[in-house]
């Protein structure tokens, strides 16, 4: 199987990943840099180390600039008309968990990911304050 074919939907947010799963994606065929491979990596990340994530993914991927068109897809940052709302919500439950891990919270993607988060929220007090009457 490789990594167009699996489904990353599969694998649990914030509960133990089951061993077959973990043995089903150590025995794919990874290419390390499609957003399949992106947001597989990032369900993964709350529960492997960094250098876990490398050694199966041949690839650090939330150092890859090249895919933050992907990964702001993948996190809901930019606008769909059709939004996958389940997985940019499991999407986003994992960033928050990786952004406070000490290995990869100075990640290329995770401090894009924090800024991003920043700004909308910058975005939405603005938006909060001119809507206030005097
Ligand atoms: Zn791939």
């Amino acid at each position: 199987m490789n990594c167009h074919d699996f489904n990353a939907d599969l694998i649990p947010v914030g509960e133990a990943i089951a061993e077959e799963l973990i043995e089903q994606i150590k025995g794919m065929d990874l290419c390390g840099h499609c957003a399949s491979c992106l947001y597989t990596y990032i369900m993964l990340a709350p529960q492997f180390s960094n250098e876990e994530l490398v050694q199966l993914f041949r690839a650090d991927l939330l150092e890859n600039t090249k895919l933050i068109p992907e990964f702001n897809e993948l996190a809901g940052l930019v606008s769909n008309p059709y939004p996958n709302r389940p997985r940019i919500a499991r999407v986003n439950k994992a960033l928050r968990v990786i952004s406070l891990q000490k290995d990869k919270e100075h990640k290329a993607l995770i401090k894009h990911y924090i800024n991003e988060c920043i700004k909308q929220y910058e975005g939405d007090m603005i938006e909060e304050y001119f809507n206030m009457s005097p």
